[in-house]
């Protein structure tokens, strides 16, 4: 599935990818339907290269080995700026990105960098594989963002593909968690893995939070959680593109409140939550879609309407 441009996600027949020196060729079985990849798709994240192969949850099997590998959101980095030296790769000023800068996973073969692919545990399907490679790897990474500790209170505000898995691993932690959601599916879910209480966005939970990760794609969110925090508290803003944060009260702020974003992954932060995701073990839900219908999968994500993770299956 090729992106020409903005707006214009097409089926293309397009000769077999050329893997370099250090890449492995990946033949993909199925690749997840992140929120990235509509806001690619929709323009509302610049194209960094058209046309274009969306796709970075990528469950696949590398060309004559048969080792069943994931590849995920960071596509690559130069290993040497100050942010890499510093164990911050997530941060790296050449950072390559899987279906942004380079062609992802909405295809039957993938070419990635073989020091930027992931074992992945067995025991898991492919489709349920799909989603811990971005949804997954990076609300852990916002878990640890949010300084919660284990037995902490923990607010999510929006409960789809990341959230879903994060509450997993929440629970896993002994945590206590508050979910905030828009619609009555969300919050079906949310109580059948374990939320201690859920809500809308705006209202008021049971105790201060310790901790909130927003995923929901909208500023007014990030204000909501602010207001749910007690002192303290982070909020960690799991996005990567928000429409804006809209102007609030210092008061919202102050008592040491902190409000971070958070911006991709380490390959240990993806190391560490695919361990956990085996041990735990996390399940997603997935909504299954042939690759051809990739268009139908990110409209019904834009329309709010998936329950957990689309997946493409591609083979
Ligand atoms: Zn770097
Ligand atoms: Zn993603």
């Amino acid at each position: 599935m090729l992106l020409r441009e903005p707006g214009r996600l097409e089926p293309a027949e397009l000769p077999d990818p050329v893997a370099g020196p250090d890449d492995v060729m990946v033949e993909v079985a199925a690749c997840g339907v992140c929120r990235t990849d509509l806001q690619i798709v929709d323009g509302d994240l610049a194209m960094r290269r058209a046309p274009l192969i969306p796709g970075h949850q990528v469950v696949g099997r590398i060309a004559g080995e048969g080792t069943r590998v994931g590849v995920a959101w960071l596509g690559g980095a130069d290993g040497s700026c100050r942010l890499c030296l510093a164990g911050a790769e997530n941060l790296c000023e050449n950072g390559e990105f899987t279906g942004w800068t380079r062609d992802g996973g909405y295809a039957e073969k993938v070419v990635a960098r073989r020091d930027f692919v992931f074992p992945l545990p067995e025991g898991l399907g492919d489709l349920q594989a799909a989603p811990l490679l971005c949804a997954g790897i990076i609300g852990y990474r916002a878990l640890r963002v949010s300084g919660i500790r284990p037995g902490g209170r923990i607010g999510l505000f929006g409960f789809g593909s990341s959230a879903h898995l994060a509450i997993q691993v929440a629970r896993h932690w002994g945590c206590d968690v508050a979910v905030f959601t828009r619609t009555p599916d969300e919050d079906a879910l949310a109580r059948e893995l374990g939320a201690a209480w859920v809500g809308g966005y705006d209202d008021a939970p049971p105790q201060p939070l310790d901790a909130a990760v927003t995923f929901a794609p909208v500023g007014d969110v990030v204000i909501s959680a602010l207001r749910a925090v007690g002192r303290g508290g982070t909020v960690a803003v799991n996005a990567i593109h928000l429409d804006r944060i809209p102007q609030f009260s210092y008061d919202l702020l102050y008592w040491e409140r902190s409000l971070r974003s958070v911006a991709n992954f380490t390959r240990r932060d993806a190391r560490e939550f695919l361990d956990l995701a085996a041990e735990i073990p996390v399940s997603a839900t997935v909504e299954e879609y042939p690759l051809e219908r990739a268009g139908e999968a990110l409209g019904a994500l834009r329309e709010g309407r998936i329950r957990g993770s689309a997946v493409l299956r591609v083979s």
